[in-house]
């Protein structure tokens, strides 16, 4: 019955009707009784306590007062005239202001008895003053039932020439609540609105519009966000486990000779404890009957590659295949060079299929794959082509999953009939709250630890008027046998800009280091060239190495240690961090520069000094999470992370991490919600469902 009154069309709600339903409707997505009541304020106006005039402070908000008008007189200025009020209370003196309405309020306005007065206050001359106060007979005021903290709603220009002002959408919200009999039917199950001490759902609905004190407000908003962020996790969880019931995976029993000979015998430096568990986390995954679909989030340098090279031993050793796919061709060829060498000493075999693989090498690829004599096959989009045929792929490897979308995931699914287990791995970490929200479908391993032995890269910031010091300070380090990296922000929007921008840069490198040789890779740059100057600044054949972002990703050249960011103000942090990564790769001290000129936004002052005051890839999440809010961080725009209604996936942090403990809790417990104790759990999610008000994440 309830319910059916929520779900009415807005234009029937009293003071509606069709043409302010549309305009609702279209400005703030608010079709029914039910979409009112979840609008949400941003804020609201504490009327809960008085002022004295002694206290107001220069830079004050919004305040409450109550004093007497003693005297007004007018006072003229350069456009018309303005009312001016003496206002005062026991402890002092202060001025009300109007600029019109002037008649109306010398004849309604008393002199010598109490008001309670509302505004923002201005100080100046040695005097406070508050222009067009509200006002009201304290005598009135103390009849009138009222809500002492007054809700301010989000609102749009059209929303204000329409007439439907904040008081209008209050009214209205009345309106509702009025009709529904303030109840509102509970969504929560009994043990957590107990153990975590909520309101109910009625009390929360109405405090977090009409709250009577600022506690009740704190308690109906921490409600409403937990149950926000409870049903968003309990459909990524339900999920996750009916692909697990339903998704059979490939059994991989045993550890065998692969990874145990690699263990003992050829592994080049003690694992990490991190590598160790992480390692230990996969293993059991692929032993367990399910697909295993796992993300694996470690920073730049945290040695992440031996871990999925153990985890394709695990493969190999089950009589399987495996694959790692990476975003670029350079990175491709790194890797294979990188794996080659790792197991030299075993007898695996290693293909490399990139886009300028030669047709007739294809043609050897695709025939050994499907014929079961390749074992390992590395390369990039191209192993999705629907050509490229396993006989029996066991494992799919993604790195860096940033660059592919979901699509791509989906397409490595089909290479085996029974899809073949998937590990993504990305070096852009993601606070480990927003993950969850973002690949909730995904579980979740971190490598938090970096090998031993690095020296943390030291970060500067220099201003463009101070390149001369830089370039000695590049000659001193290419002196004692180093390399430098020099790297030039590359948008697309304005390619041909940045890469004048690029060449420019290079000739002048040239010029300041006749004696040196630089190499030179950029987007526009044949793939077969661009390997060929890497191969030189690898085999130090170079020593300097001019580029654009295309260097970002994975590059590996452990001798290289400077790396220079010119106008790095235009790059975003996680960029800025994936770029000093490509140093500290080796023995030596390594140093990133980051150039710029004197005009910076405040912006791009945080990040600068975010990157000179931190290596922690996590910590510059969080920053940039911050700084640009999650919708621009990869992957939300298509998550629907953004579609909260009250909750923020970055300040209610905590929040979340409770609602998802809960929603497993109750999974485990009862994955269909059928028992009676979460009945309500169920309805409000079934509900939710129906409306499509939770959004369907990535699937
Ligand atoms: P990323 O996580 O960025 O992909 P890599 O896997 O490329 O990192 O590893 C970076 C470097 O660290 C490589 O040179 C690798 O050989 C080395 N490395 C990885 N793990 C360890 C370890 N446990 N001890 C010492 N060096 C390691
Ligand atoms: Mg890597």
């Amino acid at each position: 019955m309830m319910q059916n009154v929520l779900h009415t069309p807005i234009e029937y709600l009293k003071g509606v009707g069709p043409n302010r339903g549309e305009t609702l409707r279209k400005e703030l997505g608010i079709h029914t009784y039910m979409d009112l009541i979840n609008f949400f304020p941003n804020r609201h106006i504490d009327k809960t306590r008085f002022y004295k005039i002694n206290e107001l402070q220069r830079n004050s908000s919004d305040v409450q007062l109550v004093g007497k008008i003693v005297h007004f007189k007018t006072v003229e200025q350069k456009r018309g005239k303005r009312l001016v009020a003496d206002f005062v209370d026991e402890t002092g003196r202060m001025e009300l202001v109007w600029f019109r309405g002037h008649k109306w309020i010398r004849e309604n306005l008393k002199l010598n008895v109490p008001y309670v007065i509302f505004g923002k206050t201005n100080w100046f001359n040695g005097v406070f003053s508050m222009p067009h106060p509200e006002m009201e007979l304290l005598a009135d005021y103390k009849k009138n039932l009222r809500t002492a903290m007054q809700p301010v709603y989000p609102s749009t220009e059209l929303l204000q020439k329409k007439g439907i002002t904040n008081r209008a959408i209050m009214k209205l919200i009345q309106e509702v609540m009025k009709q529904s009999g303030l109840r509102f039917g509970e969504t929560l199950n009994q043990e957590i609105v107990q153990e975590l001490n909520l309101i109910s759902k009625s009390e929360a609905i109405f405090n977090v519009h009409f709250p009577k004190n600022q506690e009740l407000l704190a308690k109906a908003q921490f409600r409403l966000k937990f149950e926000e962020l409870f049903f968003i996790q309990l459909q990524l969880i339900r999920k996750n486990l009916l692909h697990k019931r339903k998704i059979k995976g490939l059994i991989f029993e045993e550890i065998g000779e692969n990874f145990n000979r690699f263990y003992k015998e050829h592994l080049p430096f003690e694992l990490t404890g991190a590598q160790k568990r992480v390692i230990k986390e996969i293993r059991s995954d692929l032993g367990s009957g399910a697909q295993m679909n796992r993300l694996l989030q470690g920073d730049v340098g945290s040695g992440k590659t031996i871990v999925a090279l153990m985890s394709m031993f695990m493969a190999l050793d089950n009589g399987f295949q495996a694959c790692l796919m990476a975003p670029t061709e350079i990175l491709s060829v790194q890797h294979y060079n990188g794996l080659v060498e790792l197991c030299k000493e075993l007898n695996t075999s290693i293909y490399l299929l990139t886009g300028s693989t030669k047709t007739s090498d294809r043609k050897e690829i695709h025939e050994k794959l499907e014929n079961g004599e390749i074992d390992i096959l590395i390369g990039t989009h191209a192993l999705l082509e629907d050509k490229v045929k396993f006989q029996n792929l066991g494992l799919a490897i993604i790195d860096e999953q940033h660059r592919f979308g979901v699509a791509q995931r989906a397409k490595l699914w089909k290479k085996n009939s029974i899809p073949p287990h998937i590990l993504v791995m990305t070096a852009t970490p993601i606070p480990r709250t927003l993950a969850m929200s973002l690949y909730g479908d995904l579980d979740i391993s971190v490598i938090d630890e970096l090998p031993p032995g690095r020296k943390p890269i030291k970060t500067v910031h220099r201003f463009d008027s101070n390149r001369l010091k830089v370039f000695r300070f590049i000659k001193e380090e290419i002196m004692k046998g180093r390399q430098v990296y020099i790297v030039y922000p590359l948008i697309q929007e304005s390619e041909k800009m940045d890469y004048k921008d690029l060449m420019d840069g290079y000739e002048s490198i040239a010029r300041e280091f006749p004696d040196y040789q630089i190499s030179i890779v950029h987007g526009q740059m044949k793939p077969a060239d661009k390997d060929y100057e890497m191969d030189r600044f690898l085999r130090k054949e170079t020593q300097i190495m001019v580029a654009t972002t295309v260097i970002e990703v994975g590059v590996n050249v452990p001798n290289a240690s400077v790396m220079i960011i010119e106008s790095a103000e235009r790059f975003g942090l996680s960029q800025l961090h994936q770029l000093r990564g490509r140093v500290g790769r080796g023995a030596e001290q390594s140093y990133c520069i980051l150039m710029t000129g004197h005009k910076l936004s405040e912006d791009s002052k945080t990040r600068l000094q975010t990157m000179t005051s931190t290596n922690d890839g996590f910590q510059i999440a969080e920053v940039d999470l911050k700084l640009r809010g999650p919708g621009d961080l990869m992957g939300t725009q298509q998550s629907g992370v953004l579609n909260l209604k009250i909750a923020d996936i970055v300040k209610d942090n905590s929040i979340l991490s409770t609602a998802r403990w809960y929603a497993s809790k109750i999974l485990k417990e009862d994955p269909d919600l059928s028992d009676e104790k979460n009945r309500y759990i169920r309805d409000a999610f079934a509900r939710l469902m129906k409306d499509r008000t939770i959004w369907n994440y990535i699937s």
